[in-house]
């Protein structure tokens, strides 16, 4: 009786089991299926549009292939539309009886590799057509030295992105300035994208409204590229430039420094971006700085707006920066006065002096450290010192504070790298030049 039951009992677990596992494999195998149809759904929805959706996945070659078949299979004809106001990628295409369905894949393909918000009036784009007229191939700028390329073929569309082979150029031009830097820049061929590196170049040392006049003499030395398949200039660096103005030379070379940035020096190693100096005199002693105090004359409480540098009368006063001079000659209470115009935004002052340098007049070039007068006490002064000012945007500002950017000096084995290489640059200046 008991064995009967036991019988019955495992019997019952076995089918029980049985059921069990049949269910789950059941189900397994349901999974598969369904996942084998959506992987057949997929795949039916690729081949519907024909989009290589992976391009990264696919050989490179059959790519190339694939290009080569369709532009040589097919005898093509090339036209070109502008872009005009209010047109769109899509809406050219649309024009070109193009299915809405192609259209959308193209402009998927090509949004890949450019923006396609970012076509610009004006711009063109070009097409081929077989001679079903149909279209086959597009071709759109993206920037200066590449474009994209976009294949169609029995509804697959390959679109890539193309470097433009270019030449590299150098150029050297000097001339005379009669009009003005850039006018006369232009009309000895110097690319304007040259000329407004230039007067950035310049910015510290030149006003360029101002201080540029009749024989100033420029010479510059430039790199650039041609696109050869669209005559397209790129302009590189410039390698070289001076500037003569008054028998004062500001010339710069490029050069890559120790840290990897590409920066402009003079001959001395002297970056392009100057500081003007905080003291424009050798051995001497601050005896007043900027700020509130009682006046040592008047006795009353005023802006101090300048620097006082106590030192023996006759001692060298230095032009704090590039400049030219606006102003010399007797000035009220600063007595002997000079004033130097750096660049738009920048100019020194110098008071009490004894007596100017000779040659130093209205006008007169000068560039940093170049000796302008000599330390006095002429004018409010109760012994002999050099009144100092730097002054921003026609406003005394207190020295200390200034921040304008100190240019790296060269030193060093830097130094020696970089006077190497600009013997080299000029060199190549001369030759390019008397070519
Ligand atoms: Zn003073």
């Amino acid at each position: 009786m008991l064995s009967i039951n036991l019988k019955i009992i495992s019997s019952l677990i076995f089918l029980f089991l049985g059921v069990y596992f049949f269910y789950n494999e059941y189900n397994l195998l349901l999974k598969i299926k369904f996942n084998n149809i959506d992987l057949i759904k997929k795949q039916e929805i690729i081949s519907k549009d024909n989009i290589i959706k992976n391009t990264k996945n696919n050989n490179k070659n059959e790519i190339k292939n694939k290009i080569k078949n369709i532009e040589t299979k097919n005898n093509l004809t090339k036209f070109k539309i502008k872009v005009n106001k209010g047109d769109t990628f899509a809406s050219i295409l649309q024009k070109l009886n193009l299915e809405d369905q192609t259209i959308f894949s193209i402009a998927n393909k090509v949004e890949n590799f450019y923006d396609l918000k970012k076509l610009k009036i004006g711009q063109n784009i070009l097409f081929f057509k077989n001679s079903f007229n149909e279209i086959k191939k597009i071709e759109l700028k993206k920037n200066i030295d590449s474009k994209i390329i976009v294949l169609i073929n029995n509804n697959e569309i390959i679109a890539k992105k193309e470097k433009l082979k270019k030449s590299f150029f150098q150029e050297s031009k000097e001339f005379n300035i009669r009009e003005s830097l850039y006018q006369d820049g232009i009309k000895n061929n110097v690319p304007q994208e040259i000329l407004i590196s230039l007067i950035k170049l310049y910015s510290f040392d030149l006003d360029f409204q101002r201080d540029i006049r009749a024989n100033t003499y420029v010479a510059i030395f430039y790199d650039m590229y041609q696109i050869v398949e669209t005559g397209d200039i790129e302009y590189n660096d410039i390698n070289y430039a001076r500037i003569s103005i008054g028998g004062k030379n500001i010339e710069y070379f490029k050069f890559k420094t120790d840290e990897g940035f590409i920066d402009y020096f003079n001959k001395e190693g002297k970056n392009v971006k100057k500081s003007i100096l905080k003291t424009p005199i050798d051995g001497a002693r601050l005896s007043s700085n900027y700020g509130m105090r009682k006046h040592p004359i008047s006795g009353y409480n005023k802006m101090h707006k300048g620097i006082d540098f106590a030192a023996p009368k006759g001692t060298p006063i230095y032009a704090g920066g590039n400049g030219t001079i606006e102003y010399v000659g007797k000035n009220g209470g600063y007595g002997n006065y000079i004033r130097i115009r750096h660049n738009n935004d920048y100019k020194t002052a110098y008071a009490h002096m004894s007596s100017f340098k000779k040659g130093i007049s209205k006008g007169v070039r000068v560039n940093q450290g170049d000796v302008i007068g000599y330390v006095g006490s002429t004018g409010n002064s109760t012994g002999p010192h050099l009144h100092y000012e730097i002054i921003f945007q026609n406003k005394q500002i207190n020295p200390n504070k200034l921040q304008l950017p100190s240019g790296k000096i060269l030193k060093g084995k830097e130094l020696e790298r970089f006077k190497k290489e600009f013997k080299e640059i000029y060199a190549d200046h001369l030759n390019l030049l008397y070519e």
